[in-house]
């Protein structure tokens, strides 16, 4: 096989890795409740079809299932994670909830795991926290016991700027805050595994979270190269702004700042500094997306078209002038 067969194959299993297919002539009978019929599951108590006597094999099956199984097996759904995201994410927020692994459990036990390979491998330095009292500092405790929640909450940050950048978009027109909340839980999960491979290959490896970021999105909602590039951009300094917002706003909620004023200044210039973007982000989106559905095309293809157009028409004139002559 060609690279570039491989390339073509590995494009179309990204799109959609599942095969649903089944002979229709072949009939099984269940034996959990005595149904006769065709397919992969009964469809009237949904075991599986073609199940025996508890063997061995059950044994690890049922072992096994904690992790999930099949479609839906947690190593699977990270693989996807990994090699389709967007395309992953996407499926699962359009209601193909069957081809992963519940997410937030996911997040969850990954979470767990990666509190043990801290444990194991680890460097073990606990970062002192100058205080320790405040709010923040307990919450930035609390992300190393706890590293599922703690990545949602600071993901959490970017649902907002994603839904109002990419309300607009290609594709998922229009999510939801509930999709929104989904694709939280994947980037959380993604960003979680980008600190753990961090603490082996050095903290230089962090600069893989804005890079995932640009790969899932582009995938997830099919802004081209540069359209996407500078929504991600925004979407990402607004929400580390945002952060920030919500650190000093519980610091000043909880603690005696030197001076009210210079703290409300900040405050006033990080929702500024925060907010403008995304609506400006959001007002060029909403223009582009009136465009794209008035002529069916995005702006470049028009423009494109019109130079041809102009391109062609010089060529005439110049033969018409040859035929004059
Ligand atoms: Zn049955």
């Amino acid at each position: 096989m060609t690279f570039k067969e491989r390339y073509k194959r590995f494009k179309a299993w990204q799109l959609d890795p599942f095969d649903w297919s089944y002979d229709e002539n072949e009939r099984h009978h269940c034996v959990n409740c005595g149904y006769d019929f065709a397919g992969k599951f009964c469809p009237h108590c949904s075991q599986k079809a073609g199940l025996k006597k508890v063997s061995w094999k059950s044994v690890l099956q049922s072992t096994a299932e904690v992790w999930g199984m099949g479609n839906r097996s947690l190593l699977y759904s990270l693989w996807q994670l990994i090699w389709r995201p967007g395309y992953f994410i996407s499926d699962y927020i359009n209601g193909k909830r069957q081809v992963s692994f519940p997410p937030v459990k996911m997040l969850v036990l990954m979470g767990v795991l990666s509190v043990l390979i801290d444990k194991l491998f680890g460097s073990h330095e606990v970062k002192a926290f100058q205080g320790g009292t405040s709010y923040g500092d307990q919450f930035f405790a609390w992300l190393e016991s706890s590293p599922g929640w703690g990545w949602l909450v600071m993901t959490g940050f970017f649902m907002i700027p994603t839904w109002c950048l990419f309300r607009y978009a290609p594709r998922n027109t229009r999510h939801t805050l509930p999709q929104g909340f989904f694709i939280t839980v994947f980037m959380a999960i993604q960003v979680l595994i980008v600190d753990d491979l961090a603490d082996f290959f050095g903290d230089y490896f962090y600069i893989m979270l804005p890079l995932c970021y640009f790969y899932v999105y582009r995938q997830l909602f099919g802004y081209d190269y540069w359209g996407n590039f500078w929504r991600v951009a925004i979407t990402l300094g607004s929400g580390f702004l945002l952060a920030a917002l919500a650190l000093s706003i519980t610091d000043l909620m909880t603690a005696t700042p030197k001076s009210y004023a210079d703290e409300f200044i900040a405050i006033k210039e990080l929702t500024f500094y925060s907010v403008v973007p995304i609506l400006v982000g959001m007002f060029i989106s909403k223009k582009t997306f009136d465009f794209r559905e008035k002529n069916k095309q995005t702006l470049f293809q028009f423009l494109k078209m019109k130079f041809q157009a102009i391109k062609q028409r010089i060529k005439q004139r110049k033969k018409q002038n040859n035929h004059e002559e």
